[in-house]
């Protein structure tokens, strides 16, 4: 097992992606804690089951990753980190001049701010366990801009930012950090959305997910949970060794347009 005996955070793992690349890294070895801001018997039952088919140590803490002293604790409860999926985000839609302060705000300390806070406590832990794996969960919009996500799309290009600073901050060390920017996901938030545009545009489901909601992703097809899983686990390889500081598109040609 490629990743037996590192132990990986990965923040906002409840559910769609970071719920994927838990899966990925287990599977491949690692231990997992995953991570929400609630902390409901399902929540738990997740790491639990994630344990019982990979035989892993799995974990769940609760946290809100809109503080940044919940981040930092996240990462000392912990213990170990030796991978850390800084993957929690929110959306929100609206012009710039309606955007609410509170949804700004909100967006900014979910989707980046929290992950100069764990990743603040974790280098510490990379360095005395001598080796150490930063992969941070932006999006297509890391590099490319939509209209109405004024706060998501600043995140995801700081996030990008952050990366290649922790990237040079460890250059001489065997730790590593990267930025994965997915286009469109099938997560069930994503699932959730198909009905209402079937609606709105009146028209079936393929139709409404390959000429309106992949409209900007060439392919047509959405990446899939497993897919970023699959390219955390590469990047946390040895193969992935003198991979830092960079992004690596999951996105069926959106950033190529
Ligand atoms: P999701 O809603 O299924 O997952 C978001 C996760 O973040 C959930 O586990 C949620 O509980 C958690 N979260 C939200 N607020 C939190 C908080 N305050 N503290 C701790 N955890 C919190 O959505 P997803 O599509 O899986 O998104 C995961 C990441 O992938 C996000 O950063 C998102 O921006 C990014 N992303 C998603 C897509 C897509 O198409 N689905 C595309 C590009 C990037």
């Amino acid at each position: 097992m490629v990743l037996a005996g590192k132990t990986a955070v990965i923040t906002g793992s409840n559910s769609g992606i970071g719920l994927g690349v838990a899966w990925a890294l287990a599977r491949a070895g690692a231990d997992v804690v995953l991570n929400s801001f609630t902390d409901r018997d399902e929540d738990h039952a997740l790491a639990a089951s994630i344990a019982a088919e990979t035989g892993v140590t799995a974990r769940y803490i609760k946290a809100d990753m809109s503080k940044g002293d919940e981040c930092r604790g996240l990462i000392d409860a912990a213990g170990r980190c030796d991978i850390l999926v800084n993957n929690a985000g929110i959306q929100h839609v609206a012009p710039i001049d309606e955007f609410p302060t509170e949804k700004w705000d909100a967006i900014i300390a979910i989707n980046l701010s929290s992950a100069f806070h764990t990743t603040a406590v974790a280098l510490p832990k990379m360095r005395s366990a001598g080796w150490g794996r930063v992969v941070n969960i932006a999006s297509a919009h890391g590099l490319t801009a939509s209209p109405y996500k004024a706060a998501y799309i600043a995140a995801k290009h700081g996030i990008v930012g952050l990366s290649k600073t922790t990237a040079l901050e460890t250059a001489e060390e065997p730790i590593t950090a990267n930025a994965i920017c997915p286009g469109y996901v099938l997560t069930p938030l994503v699932e959730a959305q198909i009905p209402d545009t079937m609606k709105k545009y009146g028209m079936g489901r393929e139709e409404v997910i390959k000429k309106v909601m992949l409209e900007r992703q060439p392919s047509r097809e959405f990446a899939t949970v497993e897919q970023i899983g699959g390219t955390t686990v590469f990047l946390c390889s040895d193969a992935a060794a003198q991979i830092t500081g960079t992004t690596i598109s999951v996105d069926g040609g959106w950033t190529a347009l």
